[in-house]
């Protein structure tokens, strides 16, 4: 039935928010390409639906990557929820410290890096299990491992909140070696490629705490999106209102628990594609142009508590 009203009850006029996995999911698990994904990142700019990404990738990977495909305005998870960068429109004069030069706010969601890799090499002595975290391999090995640009490789490397690792046992020994970490308040999260060392953080508490953030800051529960390939994205899928599963390049299991879950046939940013548009682009659900009134809403005018 059509309404005029502008109730938040109303899913085609909720102000929406898409979190999105990068490698594998919006980018090609290749080439890094996203041309097939253009149009539908031209369309939710139009109608101010911040896509949102959330990935195993640095802060320092994110930054020109976020410029290239025109994702300025919206706030980044980096380091599989280790690490938010909240542009000003997202940021809470109360909570952040002023802005860098990016124009970001920088929070660590996790814990440090030192603390991950002291641990870790404590856990090889006692364990005597073998693995190569990423800054273990040369630079080489890195670009040679990953399919990196050499550039590239070097920003992947500076890390702030989790360390990628190569694990060189049988799977059996994992279980041991993840008992060890979790001793420590550290989770192992399967990547595309890596395994993930990080703090008691995932994806998924980030992107919560970044709705928690909209709806203070905002005044409105937002209608949320959440696109992955990868088994360190189940916990993001499985927090938003609709998910996507996109086909891996690999033959890993991808199982949220989800109800409004939809699994696209094809692989990386067409899947993408695929899987936006089957969530909004069908006439019942059409992204309307209301939605842009998120845009002129006052940010730091915000109702209700804030989460820290
Ligand atoms: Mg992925």
């Amino acid at each position: 039935m059509p309404s005029t009203s502008a109730s938040p009850r109303d899913p085609t006029l909720r102000p929406r928010l898409v979190f999105t996995d990068l490698d594998g999911s919006l980018l090609d698990h290749h080439s890094y390409d996203w041309a097939p994904a253009k149009p539908w990142l031209a369309r939710l700019k139009a109608q101010g639906v911040p896509v949102i990404p959330v990935t195993s990738k640095t802060r320092s990977e994110i930054l020109p990557l976020r410029r290239a495909l025109g994702l300025t305005d919206a706030p980044f998870i980096a380091e599989n929820g280790a690490v938010a960068g909240l542009p000003l429109s997202w940021s809470h004069a109360r909570l952040e410290r002023g802005p860098g030069s990016d124009g970001l706010a920088i929070r660590t969601l996790g814990v440090d890096i030192g603390f991950i890799r002291k641990r870790l090499s404590v856990w090889r002595e006692r364990l005597g299990v073998r693995f190569t975290t990423m800054s273990e391999m040369s630079l080489e090995e890195l670009v040679d491992f990953t399919g990196l640009a050499e550039p590239e490789a070097r920003l992947a490397r500076m890390r702030e909140g989790s360390e990628p690792l190569i694990w060189e046992e049988v799977d059996e020994r994992l279980a041991t070696f993840r008992e060890g970490l979790e001793s420590d308040g550290l989770r192992l999260v399967r990547g595309g490629r890596f395994w993930h060392v990080t703090g008691d953080c995932h994806k998924g508490s980030a992107v919560s705490w970044l709705i928690e953030r909209f709806q203070a800051l905002r005044g409105s529960r937002p209608l949320t999106l959440a696109l992955g390939d990868g088994p360190n994205d189940i916990a993001m899928l499985e927090v938003v209102d609709q998910a996507v599963v996109i086909r891996g390049c690999h033959d890993l299991e991808v199982s949220p628990d989800q109800v409004s879950l939809y699994r696209s046939v094809v692989t990386g940013p067409a899947g993408w594609a695929e899987g936006v548009a089957y969530w909004w682009g069908r006439a019942d659900r059409r992204l309307r142009s209301a939605d842009a009134v998120v845009r002129q809403s006052d940010h730091r005018g915000g109702q209700g508590r804030v989460p820290a």
